[in-house]
Order: C-alpha cells, then sequence, then structure tokens
C-alpha cells in the first residue's frame, strides 16, 4: 500500500496535545498518513509552551513532565543533554524549556503539518472532509479535536469607546499588548491566578514599575509547591457517598488525622476523574460553586521561584490583591474604569490598562471563529450540561443526538466537561499514548479490510 493510499488521521491543532499524539502515532509505526493542522508560527509548542519568557515557569516539577507516561525520565534526560546536565527531579523549568522539548520530538518524527486552520467539517461519503484556511479540502478517516484552550470570556460587559482605546486588553495570554503599556502606568488584572503572575512577571520583565492590582471574586492568591509525596492512605475512601460535602469532609478528616494537604491533593489527583463522574449533575453543580475555586487554590500550585516573586510584591506593595466582582468596564477622563462588588457593597477603580487574565472559556457557541462552535452548530459534538463537550472514554465524541461515529476523537482540554482533570501534561501524555493505540488498531482494521474488498472477485 502506498502511502497515499493509507488511513488519513487528521489532527487538529499541534499543540502539546496534537505533538504528544503524533509522536506516539510515530513511535507505533501507525500504518497510516498523520496530518496536523496549525496555523501557528512554531509548531509542538502551542499556547503554554510558545512563551520565550524566562520567568514564565512550569508549575509541575521536571520528574512529573515527562511526554511518556511509561519512561518518567524521558524529560529529565533530555534536560541533561540540552540544557543542565545537574538538574534535579525537584527543579522547576522555565516553560520556554519545554516548549523545546514538544520542539525536539517534532523533529524527531516530523509529521506532515499544514500551517493553516480547519473551518469547517463535514461528512461526506464515510469520509470526513476539512475545509482548510487556505482554501484546501482534506479528507480524513479519523479526525481529532486538539484545539486547547481558548482565551478567557469576558467578565463584563465592555463599551465599544473602552474596545477602541486600547486599554482593556481581552486576554492575558496574548502577547501584543505588553508594549502598549509603559513602565509608570498603572494596571488592573482581573483573576489572581497563575495567569495574573504570568502578566504581572512579563511586565516586570519589561521594566514595568507601576502599581498593579489583581483582583477576583475571592482575592486568593496561589499557593507555593513544596516537596511532598502523594499519601498513602485513602484521602477519599472507597464507599464514600458520591457527595461534593461527602468528598470534603473525608478530606477535611484525612487533614485532621495528620496528613499533609499537598501529600493530600496528590495522592486525589489519579483518582480525581473517577471521583468526578461519579457525581451527579446536582453534586457537580454544588462542587462547581462551592468548592471549585479552593481545589484549583490547592491544587495548581506554583514553582518556588514564582510564589518567592509574588510574595516579594505583596510586601513592597505594589501587588494588591483584592477582592470583588467586575460588573461593568468602560473608559472614564482617559482610563479604564473598572467596576466591582463585593458582600460589602460595590466600588470603583481606575487603571491606565486592564488586563483579563480570567483562564480559559469553554463557552464555546460564544467564540466567534472558534472550530467547537462550528461543530456545536451543525450537531456534530454536543455539550454537556455544565459546559466543554461530551465525550466517552477513550475520547470518542458523541453528537448532538448522543450518537457515537467513532471517527472524531478529543484530546486534552477538549475532553474537559466530561472529564475534571484534563489540560495538564500528566493528563495529556496518557490520553496521547492510549488515544494513539486506538487509532493504530483502527488503521490495521481499515486496511485489511480495504485488502480485502480488492482480493474479492468481481
Ligand atoms: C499558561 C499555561 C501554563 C501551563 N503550565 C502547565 C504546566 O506547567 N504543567 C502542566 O502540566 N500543564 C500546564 N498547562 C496545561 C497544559 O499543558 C496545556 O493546557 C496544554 O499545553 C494544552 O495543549 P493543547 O495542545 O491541547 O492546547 P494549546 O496549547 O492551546 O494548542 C492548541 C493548538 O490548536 C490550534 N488550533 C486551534 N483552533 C484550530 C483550528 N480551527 N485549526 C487548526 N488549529 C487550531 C492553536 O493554534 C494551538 O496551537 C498550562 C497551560 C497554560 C495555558
Amino acid at each position: 500500500m502506498s502511502p497515499s493510499d493509507r488511513p488519513l488521521i487528521a489532527i487538529i491543532g499541534g499543540g502539546a496535545s496534537g505533538t504528544l499524539l503524533a509522536w506516539n502515532l510515530s513511535r507505533l509505526q501507525a500504518q497510516a498518513r498523520v496530518v496536523v493542522i496549525d496555523p501557528a508560527d512554531r509548531p509542538a509548542v502551542g499556547l503554554a509552551y510558545s512563551t520565550l519568557s524566562p520567568c514564565h515557569f512550569l508549575n509541575v516539577p521536571a520528574a512529573g513532565m515527562s511526554a511518556d507516561a511509561n519512561d518518567p525520565e524521558h524529560f529529565l534526560r533530555w534536560l541533561r543533554v540540552h540544557h543542565d546536565p545537574e538538574v534535579t527531579p525537584a527543579q522547576f523549568m522555565p516553560r520556554a524549556v519545554f516548549g523545546q522539548y514538544l520542539s525536539s520530538l517534532w523533529a524527531e518524527m516530523r509529521p506532515e503539518w499544514r500551517q493553516t486552520r480547519v473551518l469547517s467539517y463535514q461528512r461526506v461519503a464515510g469520509r470526513l472532509e476539512l475545509a482548510l484556511g487556505d482554501g484546501d479540502i482534506l479528507r480524513a478517516d479519523q479526525v481529532v479535536l486538539a484545539t486547547g484552550n481558548f482565551g478567557p470570556a469576558p467578565v463584563a460587559p465592555v463599551t465599544p469607546a473602552l474596545v477602541s482605546s486600547g486599554r482593556y486588553h481581552p486576554s492575558g495570554w496574548d502577547n501584543g499588548f505588553y508594549d502598549a503599556i509603559t513602565p509608570e502606568e498603572s494596571v488592573i488584572l482581573i483573576g489572581t491566578g497563575l495567569t495574573s503572575l504570568d502578566v504581572l512577571m512579563r511586565l516586570r520583565e519589561n521594566g514595568h514599575r507601576g502599581n498593579v492590582v489583581a483582583l477576583s471574586r475571592h482575592g486568593w492568591c496561589p499557593e507555593r509547591h513544596a516537596s511532598s509525596v502523594p499519601a498513602k492512605t485513602e484521602i477519599i475512601p472507597v464507599g464514600t457517598p458520591a457527595t461534593a460535602r461527602a468528598y470534603f469532609r473525608a478530606f477535611r478528616d484525612s487533614l485532621a488525622d495528620g496528613t499533609d494537604w499537598r501529600s493530600a491533593v496528590d495522592a486525589l489527583r489519579p483518582r480525581i476523574n473517577p471521583l468526578w463522574q461519579a457525581l451527579d449533575l446536582a453534586e457537580k453543580k454544588r462542587f462547581r460553586r462551592h468548592l471549585q475555586r479552593r481545589w484549583d487554590i490547592v491544587r495548581h500550585r506554583i514553582a518556588p521561584e514564582v510564589a518567592d516573586f509574588m510574595v516579594a510584591e505583596l510586601e513592597s506593595g505594589t501587588l494588591d490583591c483584592r477582592r470583588g466582582q467586575v460588573t461593568r468596564l468602560r473608559l472614564h477622563d482617559g482610563q479604564v474604569r473598572l467596576e466591582a462588588r463585593t458582600k460589602a457593597g460595590l466600588f470603583a477603580l481606575s487603571a491606565d490598562h486592564v488586563v483579563n487574565c480570567t483562564g480559559p472559556s469553554r463557552a464555546y457557541r460564544q467564540m466567534q471563529d472558534a472550530l467547537p462552535r462550528r461543530l456545536l452548530e451543525d450537531g456534530e459534538v454536543r455539550e454537556t450540561a455544565l459546559g466543554g463537550l461530551h465525550c466517552l472514554e477513550d475520547g470518542s465524541l458523541t453528537d448532538a443526538s448522543g450518537h457515537c461515529s467513532g471517527d472524531l476523537f478529543a484530546i486534552g482540554p477538549m475532553r474537559w466537561g466530561t472529564l475534571f482533570e484534563t489540560t495538564a501534561i500528566p493528563e495529556i501524555r496518557k490520553q496521547a499514548a492510549d488515544l494513539a493505540v486506538l487509532l493504530r488498531d483502527r488503521c490495521i482494521r481499515d486496511v485489511r479490510e480495504a485488502s480485502c474488498k480488492t482480493a474479492l472477485p468481481g
């Protein structure tokens, strides 16, 4: 069979998820033509690892960032050869270095790369036709949605005058707005999590000296990583009722028994998706309402280097973390006026610039040019009652009627909604390995069926 007759696997998105999937397919020597479609200038690195800033650190120690779950030292060995021979498993590396690692995997396999967007998708004669931004049509047998994280949703209505002023920056992940902020200008960051710290570090790196206010509903700042090993005891024992309250009580009880909170969180990590899926919809909603933010704080901890930076900024008063829910943003006297409320009442702040750092949006239906919106409108995929896409355990997506065609899959952040933990490398690498085996086996089956058909007389 010539390479062009092989089944075609199209991976939409060439960030960490798409790259790890293609890498696994290549290592399995899948009898398929694998095409990765992504308009980015640099393939492999995606949103998280395209940063060039040396102060943007991974929030997982080097020992946890291997591309291969069966070879936990893979990243460490690469680091020792290409970056620092003395590196230790507990060290936190700059995200840019992890980007180089992903690029090295890309270079190792050299997948076919179409540097364009997938605009839409339709089924024609049993195959999937992808309409590409460069005008081409790609006919695929299997399609994997690896489109990752989309920028934050608007937190409040923004007036047209504010939009055109260039003082409101709708996503802290854009690289383009830093040049618009001069060193002495005041800045408000909406959000007090990891993205806000990324933005603040990058501002300071660029020589910014102005005061910065970070604002979020709870006003909680991220927690620091410290050495801990996952607890050996069951944090949420088998048989615990599947309710948010019972999970919370079991967690609290294990802390009362002397388990360190970081160890408890790390021990829960591998079990978190089954625990989540055991909750019914009402309990999932209860968890999101009352516990999600607390969980995010203890789960998404920051590297010690970033924690030191944050503490120094807070202590010197150059960073002010406040509580408040933003209700309105507008241009007033040449500045951005932000109105917010707390239980105590309303208040307003003004600054030269406001940056939305509230993390990824999964409100696909509201996104102008995102492919998931198109797929939802066409009924090819469906949303869960909590947002995000509905998929089966192997990542295959179900359509609006609940039917699973078995040729459209999701990976990484695109499984959010069905899964609770699905955006970090430890989850993505496992999904990539499992999905590659499934796709490889499908290709073997398809090739066999095709050769049987040609062998049949008449
Ligand atoms: C700032 C940040 C820091 C993080 N730090 C860590 C960390 O330290 N450790 C950890 O384990 N995890 C971390 N994560 C989480 C995780 O590693 C990322 O979520 C992961 O990189 C997701 O990769 P992805 O390929 O799915 O998505 P992305 O990186 O978002 O890549 C998706 C790609 O899809 C492309 N795309 C989108 N739409 C289309 C389309 N229609 N057609 C073609 N291409 C399209 C985009 O151009 C993009 O390149 C971090 C995440 C973020 C956002």
